[in-house]
């Protein structure tokens, strides 16, 4: 599915990451966008906008937050105004959530409204529930056809993360409808220069700076370099940014700009190298 990929093509987006809100169930030491029960809100206009603004293609599409399903209503609102936008068969849309709030009835609705992923990004001891909805959830996904990334774990042996990426993401290209679960540990998140928000200030992180997350795929791999490697783009509510933990300000307000590729200039980068 995925397209090639021409570092000059502003219509083009790759991988869009949006965190379209704040707010919360949930109110983890552990969070890097300070998420809660109070945290910060777009209004549906705005929401609406910044969907206006994006680029006639995007090849997968994650709306995350925030936790997505405690604003049911705005989330039905984008969901449905992205699919008016950009079809199933070219635009996989995922929901990241943590599954807390999920049940038969809003997995339905999302899934009628023509959601490609569901993931799972609570199974950990940092979240409220420590993973205990997962076999709940995955008895309830499994209820409605959708199928799982589980590799062979001898096929998988010797190759780079960038093949194992490549062979999960064409699972999910194949497969219509797929689940998975994730959580909160040592390599992820809370590794390396992850942290920001809460887990920065709790310091829940591993403050390893010899942790390249510039060269992993979802921290913007290829970013600052060009060439032909996707490229993660980031939007935290209306900011939009490279997705890069350290990055400092935004690179441009959503709602007042037509995305594009980004480039270096202006951006301020935190030097790891400092921190003790
Ligand atoms: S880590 Fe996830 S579940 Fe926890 S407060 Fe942040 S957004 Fe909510």
């Amino acid at each position: 599915m995925s397209k090639s990929f021409n570092m000059n093509d502003f219509n083009h987006i790759p991988y869009l990451y949006w965190v379209f809100t704040h707010v919360c169930n949930d109110h983890c030491d552990h969070c890097y966008n300070d998420s809660g029960p109070q945290g910060d809100r777009l209004t549906d206009e705005e929401c609406l906008a910044i969907i206006k603004n994006l680029p006639p293609v995007i090849d997968r599409l994650m709306l995350s937050g925030g936790e997505p399903l405690a604003l049911r209503k705005q989330l039905y609102l984008i969901v449905d105004t992205l699919r008016e936008k950009y079809d199933k068969e070219s635009t996989k849309l995922t929901i990241q959530t943590n599954g807390d709030l999920l049940n038969e009835k809003k997995l339905d609705t999302l899934i009628e409204k023509g959601v490609n992923h569901i993931g799972i990004a609570s199974i950990d001891r940092y979240h409220k529930n420590k993973g205990e909805r997962k076999e709940l959830l995955e008895e309830l996904f499994q209820s409605r056809g959708m199928e799982t990334f589980s590799p062979d774990e001898k096929e998988m042996e010797g190759l780079s993360d960038e093949a194992v990426m490549a062979i999960h993401q064409q699972f999910e290209d194949e497969n219509t409808l797929t689940y998975g679960f994730m959580g909160a540990n040592e390599d992820f998140w809370l590794g390396g220069n992850w942290a920001r928000g809460r887990a920065y200030e709790n310091d829940l992180w591993m403050q390893d700076h010899t942790h390249n997350f510039c060269a992993m795929h979802s921290g913007a791999k290829g970013f600052l370099g060009g060439k032909d490697n996707v490229q993660e783009i980031s939007y935290s509510t209306m900011e939009s940014k490279p997705v890069l933990p350290g990055y400092k300000g935004a690179h441009g307000r959503c709602p007042h700009r037509k995305s594009g590729r980004y480039h270096a200039a202006g951006f301020e980068i935190r030097d790891f190298s400092k921190i003790e």
